[in-house]
């Protein structure tokens, strides 16, 4: 089985940096190894401009917007983002949808707490969970994720334990 995670850009061209986008693939493609180690799943991670035809439902996606004003998951949430670099909203048929706000990362930190920020809006989606995911919890599941927060032995034993589990993507945006 393979694990694919999309990095939806739906940031412009002349805001969005380049040399921003593979060291996040980077980064996130070291989390997401440490939790298909050992198990029978491989996995890709994908910065995309489209998603394909077809996302599986135990793939992942996390959107990608400059700023709340561009958040293209109020259309799915039907609210407005909170003030957080990031968020998730899981409908009541189950079908989750992340994003994280690139403009409300420093520049400086955007290739270390970017991918940081999309794990942790990922660990949020995968378990259908919201900030109560955040309660005793260690690393990438904490409720603040800095660029130095580390990807714990629990984050991966949390991510791994669901990789079997469907989590239907919203794959308007
Ligand atoms: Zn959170």
């Amino acid at each position: 089985m393979i694990l694919n995670v999309y990095i939806k850009n739906n940031i412009d061209p002349f805001s969005f940096n380049s040399e921003d986008r593979n060291p996040t693939v980077d980064r996130l493609t070291t989390y997401f190894n440490s939790i298909v180690a050992g198990t029978s799943w491989s996995c890709t991670v994908n910065f995309v401009a489209a998603l394909p035809a077809a996302v599986a439902e135990t793939d992942l996606v996390c959107y990608l917007a400059m700023g709340r004003s561009a958040s293209t998951l109020k259309n799915f949430a039907h609210a407005d983002p909170p003030q957080t670099p990031g968020w998730t909203h899981t409908d009541g048929s189950g079908t989750a949808a992340s994003e994280v706000f690139y403009g409300a990362i420093p520049s400086f930190e955007r290739q270390t707490l970017l991918p940081n920020l999309i794990f942790h809006e990922l660990m949020h989606n995968k378990a259908g969970m919201d900030n109560a995911m955040h309660h005793h919890a260690s690393g990438l599941a904490a409720a603040q994720i800095f660029s130095v927060t580390p990807l714990t032995p629990q984050n991966i034993e949390f991510m791994r334990s669901r990789l079997d589990t469907p989590r239907r993507q919203w794959t308007l945006g």
